[in-house]
């Protein structure tokens, strides 16, 4: 059977090139960067060549590098870093609904902490509108932190433009950039940005690597206390493998910048037609403000789950809007922000390309979902023309039991989400 991955925003393999390099400096040069002989020098200098790497792929300093666990740990630096450095004359902060819940747990966690936060709304296509933000800001603000491309939609957001209104008002900008970088074009300059988050494993490096970057000057209190590593930023000895892993992917997405994207935005728009052909399906996020690989279609009367054992069985791997949140009591809080019904929530599907994905991939999938979604409805109780409601709330509930058994669950792009599955 054909197997077709296209869960890359959940993460992706790592490269050959990625994998030797690592372990190189598992087996051969394993020092500790810290240490001043050879064996840490050689360390130490891979580490600074990958810095220069991430450096390279943002458009900032090295020096402005600080590397973390991934994209987890950048936001809550990012966040709770400027919230306590400011915290005596600025309690607050501001974010959209759409973001990733690494972001918004974490300013669940500061407003049991005495701190304010905003939470803004988006529109239709999940767009934060950057006069809200404007509105937003007291003279208590400290920072905004909106994402530069959605992890379940793939709309990508007007970063520069709010950078511009951040600026003017002296409150520092955030921008989780996790699912567009290697992606689109990224610059921290460009996009008025003080501080920008970034994942290894979203880019074909490894996962539990990532780099946050912070623009020199920025007021940020660490979260980690111990020896001086990374300018005090960030304590413990570091991740050097998975350091070299990300320095490797960030090069290698640079160089690719130009070529790769663009094909890969041909595929999705392929694959957005041709599940827009099936009857009473529409498209979620932007049309055109959009992530290349990211495609996100809800179908009527059915449930994305469902889709998602369907496709499964044939070989192919998607998600609904958001794995961690594909519970029946929690449909997307992302779909739910853009003003889809719980109902519509829930009968969303993510498809998302990668680097490797071809026409015939995508092809395939198509040949596939029409005939999924089609024997689908016909069980739908919802659906007209279907079976009646007791047969149908049985074939319901057994697929539910059939995923909680099979599907624990390789899609999660929501890493430390607590307990929300069934
Ligand atoms: C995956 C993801 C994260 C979390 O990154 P990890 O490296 O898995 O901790 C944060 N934000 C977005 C938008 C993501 O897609």
């Amino acid at each position: 059977m054909r197997r077709v991955y296209l869960d890359h925003a959940a993460t992706t393999p790592v490269r050959e090139e990625v994998a030797r390099a690592m372990l190189n400096f598992m087996v051969e040069d394993f020092g500790n960067p810290s240490s001043v002989h050879s064996w840490g020098r050689v360390a130490h200098e891979a580490m600074e060549q990958s810095r220069a790497n991430v450096a390279r792929l943002l458009g900032c300093r090295p020096t402005e590098v600080v590397f973390t666990s991934g994209g987890t740990e950048g936001d809550n630096l990012a966040i709770m870093g400027v919230a306590f450095a400011r915290k005596d004359s600025h309690n607050h902060i501001i974010v959209s609904q759409i973001e990733h819940h690494a972001v918004l747990h974490t300013c669940e966690y500061l407003e049991g902490h005495g701190f304010e936060v905003t939470y803004l709304p988006v529109d239709g296509d999940g767009l934060v509108d950057p006069d809200d933000v404007r509105r937003a800001i007291t003279p208590r603000t400290s920072l905004v932190s909106v994402m530069h491309g959605n992890n379940e939609v793939g709309t990508v957001e007007p970063i520069a433009e709010i950078g511009r209104i951040t600026r003017e008002a002296g409150v520092y900008l955030h921008t989780d950039a996790v699912q567009s970088a290697g992606k689109i074009p990224i610059n921290v300059q460009e996009m008025n940005v003080d501080l920008m988050t970034v994942s290894a494993h979203k880019m074909y490096g490894p996962k539990g690597a990532g780099a946050l970057y912070i623009r020199r000057g920025t007021r940020l209190q660490p979260l980690q206390h111990g020896g001086g590593h990374e300018r005090k930023m960030r304590a413990g000895t570091e991740n050097v493998p998975g350091i070299v892993g990300l320095g490797v992917a960030a090069a290698l997405a640079y160089d690719e910048l130009d070529e790769i994207p663009r094909g890969m935005t041909v595929l999705r728009d392929r694959l957005i037609a041709g599940l827009l052909s099936i009857p009473r399906s529409r498209l979620n996020g932007h049309p055109s403000r959009r992530l290349p690989h990211n495609a996100n279609v809800s179908f009527g009367d059915i449930e994305g789950e469902s889709v998602l054992l369907a496709l499964d069985m044939v070989g192919v791997a998607a998600s609904t809007g958001s794995a961690c949140t594909s519970s029946a009591l929690t449909p997307s809080h992302v779909l739910v922000a853009m003003g889809l019904s719980h109902q519509e929530a829930q009968a969303s599907v993510r498809m998302t390309l990668g680097r490797v994905t071809t026409a015939e991939d995508v092809d395939y999938v198509l040949s596939r979902m029409g005939p999924i979604v089609r024997r689908l409805r016909a069980m739908s109780p919802l659906a007209e023309g279907s079976l009646a409601p007791r047969e149908a709330e049985t074939a319901a509930s057994g697929a539910h039991l059939q995923h909680a058994a099979d599907l624990d669950k390789p899609g999660c792009d929501c890493s430390g989400d607590k307990g929300v599955r069934r």
